[in-house]
């Protein structure tokens, strides 16, 4: 029907409009095209049409991939993390989204550590709705891991990402991009927010998204 490049451009310019409505530059916004389950073929595509930043939620997914593709990209890891792929994870990607425990914090620095990586940026991802399929830590535990990485030599904290329940109607997941924005300004003041999907990205925006992971509405429904 439609191809990748006309998805880009749709979704590059509903961000223009929403930024233009909230008063918003939109060059604040990052675009994280999640390729999760995607074939080389259409990442290529991809690429070829601009997109420079891609997320994957598998570290054995993404190590296949970047094996295999020829250009350097950046890649940010977008889903939970396990501590056994940690040293995988410190080689792939550019960024993590997804620390969710003080002993993957604690991993991932050592790791660094002993791969000589000097800083890895990441983002806290806090489970705001209990949900147990939901990986992240609560607000409660919010407080302790921002103090454990505020004492980890190599890893940076640049912001909080949160994964929302779904809801058809994106007025009821804005209470949740809201309250992760809250907990920015209080914890975090200058840190990034990932946050907001292919079917909530214009309300996490609104709500402050500086990071926004967007699948299928770039790369079309996963294979
Ligand atoms: C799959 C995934 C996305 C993208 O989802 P879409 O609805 O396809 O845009 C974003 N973030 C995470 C953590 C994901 O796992």
């Amino acid at each position: 029907m439609h191809s990748l490049e006309e998805r880009f451009r749709k979704v590059k310019a509903e961000i223009e409009e929403v930024c233009e409505k909230c008063g918003r530059d939109s060059n604040e916004i990052r675009i994280v095209a999640v390729s999760k389950s995607q074939p080389l073929s259409l990442i290529e595509e991809a690429i070829s049409v601009g997109i420079k930043v891609f997320g994957e939620n598998r570290v054995q997914e993404a190590e296949k991939k970047i094996a295999e593709l020829r250009c350097r990209v950046e890649w940010h890891l977008v889903g939970h993390l396990q501590s056994n792929k940690a040293k995988k994870a410190v080689r792939l990607f550019d960024v993590v989204h997804s620390v969710d425990s003080v002993k993957i914090a604690g991993i991932l620095d050592r790791v660094c550590k002993e791969e000589s990586r000097s800083e890895l940026p990441v983002f806290i991802q806090v489970n705001l709705s209990g949900e147990a399929t939901k990986s992240g830590v609560s607000k409660k535990e919010l407080k302790d891991l921002i103090r454990f990485l505020a004492q980890c030599d190599r890893l940076k904290l640049v912001g909080l990402m949160t994964i929302p329940p779904f809801f058809e109607d994106v007025e009821r997941v804005r209470p949740f991009f809201r309250e992760l924005r809250v907990l920015r300004d209080k914890f975090l003041p200058n840190g990034w927010l990932s946050m907001g999907m292919s079917h909530d990205f214009h309300v996490a925006i609104e709500e402050g998204a500086t990071h926004v992971r967007i699948g299928t509405r770039i790369f079309g429904e996963r294979r």
